[in-house]
């Protein structure tokens, strides 16, 4: 041990790594080696053995787990890369009340304890039409907040058609049972009607709920009830109309070739009185849960114990106000996501293009095209739209594409890239400002090119 921690090699593993620590894993490998050297598995010890073992072993502090990549993948709001990217004012605002002491919940006019909530609260209100607003940890959490406050030891009627499974385990019947709500199913998976409903409504009916099937579309002999007669009905018979609207739509997309899908204010105007959806899908702030509609209910809400196990960090509300100040001020093209979303096609295929004659000039050995690929929504919105899009194509005769794909990952911004018939494609829509260059430069030394 003596001579492993005076060993020069050890020198810059110590500055990632307190000296009792460092020295515990060391024994730790050690042990391992005597292990084997007694069972046979090794004839004898030697030192590099034992060093190539602490590189592995190290290798996973050399850098945080958790780091940024580049995502030339063309899927906007990716799950497993963190779905949405802040805006700029989003991530000051975040630093900002990182560092510091903040008004989260303290009331700078009356000098004391205020509510951490208000600081998103009065914009969903203006952005959404509501009458009040609550947001909590993410919106698998307000939707099992909203069915535990308002319906526990009562019923809910779901369509069949509604009763999916989000990505991650997150599955309608599951949550009505966590809540302790009954679940009533109503209609087929293809087809519920108005009577469906009504017929299943009795005194033990606390809500009827309606849940957006982001990640699935059924095409065909489809029907299902219009939001209007739901909330006519539900008003009818004194029962709450909540919906679980996912993707929380804030501005209209139309202009994107995304049209058809709700905002959460056309909800709340066609009669839901409470609406829930997600922070980083399409609305493109950070992980919240957002519950908005009618006062009475937001306040039953507010109050219910179990706010307070989904409650939000002083970060996460800083970049949810600052995005929501975004979509206040008329500025959401300021959003990435929303960008992204309404990103021209024929700015990615320039984008595309610049990258490409950059490729071709810094690897002359490859074959580099500019083709039309499909992109998409992600986050489970949107099936079966392709959004049109662009990419660099890469082909290489010493390389597959799928080692390709490995090498880029392995670097030191990993980048995670698609590919389609043998070829790696960069795909241009999801590419961030400076992302490009950094693209380049890990093409080039990846397969042995210079740049010009
Ligand atoms: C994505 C989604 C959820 C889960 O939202 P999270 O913010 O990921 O917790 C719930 N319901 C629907 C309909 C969704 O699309």
């Amino acid at each position: 041990m003596e001579k492993v921690l005076n060993d020069e090699r050890c020198s810059e593993y110590l500055a990632l790594m307190d000296r009792d620590m460092f020295k515990d894993l060391c024994s730790s490998i050690l042990d391992g080696l005597r292990r084997s050297i007694l069972s046979g598995a090794m004839d004898s010890f030697r030192q590099d053995d034992f060093f190539v073992l602490l590189d592995e072993r190290m290798n996973a502090f050399k850098y945080p787990s958790l780091r940024p990549v580049i995502n030339a993948t063309g899927v906007v709001v990716h799950t497993n890369l963190g779905r949405s990217c802040l805006a700029e004012e989003a991530v000051d605002a975040v630093s900002e009340v990182a560092r510091g002491y903040s008004t989260l919940e303290y009331d700078l006019k009356a000098g004391e304890r205020g509510q951490r909530n208000t600081h998103v609260e009065s914009l969903l209100c203006r952005i959404t039409g509501a009458e009040a607003a609550v947001v909590v940890n993410n919106n698998a959490g307000a939707v099992l907040l909203c069915l535990a406050a308002l319906s526990s030891g009562r019923s809910a009627v779901v369509s069949r058609g509604e009763l999916v499974e989000i990505g991650g385990s997150f599955r309608i019947p599951d949550i009505m049972s966590f809540s302790g709500t009954k679940l009533v199913e109503v209609g087929t998976t293809n087809r519920t009607h108005l009577r469906d409903y009504a017929g299943a409504i009795d005194d033990d009916t606390a809500m009827i709920m309606k849940v957006h099937p982001s990640n699935f579309k059924i095409v065909g002999f489809h029907k299902e009830v219009s939001r209007e007669e739901l909330a006519a009905l539900a008003r009818d018979r004194g029962v709450i109309f909540m919906e679980d609207l996912g993707s929380g739509v804030m501005a209209d997309l139309s202009g994107s070739g995304l049209g058809g899908e709700i905002t959460v204010k056309g909800c709340l105007q066609a009669g839901v009185d409470l609406v829930t959806f997600s922070g980083d899908k399409l609305l493109g702030g950070p992980q919240i849960g957002g519950i908005v509609g009618k006062r009475d209910l937001v306040d039953r809400i507010r109050t219910y114990p179990l706010l307070r196990a989904l409650r939000c960090d002083k970060m996460t509300l800083a970049a949810m106000e600052a995005t929501l100040r975004l979509y206040v001020r008329g500025l959401s093209a300021k959003i990435p996501t929303v960008a992204m979303l309404s990103m021209g096609q024929m700015d990615i295929k320039n984008r595309c293009e610049l990258l490409a004659s950059s490729l071709r000039s810094g690897i002359p050995s490859a074959s580099i095209d500019v083709v039309e690929v499909p992109d998409a929504v992600g986050g489970g919105a949107y099936p079966g739209t392709d959004l049109p899009g662009f990419a660099v194509s890469i082909r290489s005769d010493s390389i597959s594409s799928g080692s390709l794909q490995e090498r880029l990952r392995a670097s030191r911004t990993p980048i995670i890239a698609g590919a389609r018939d043998g070829a790696l494609l960069i795909h241009g829509r999801t590419l961030l400002e400076g992302d490009d260059c950094t693209v380049l430069e890990a093409l080039v030394e990846i397969l042995g090119g210079h740049l010009k």
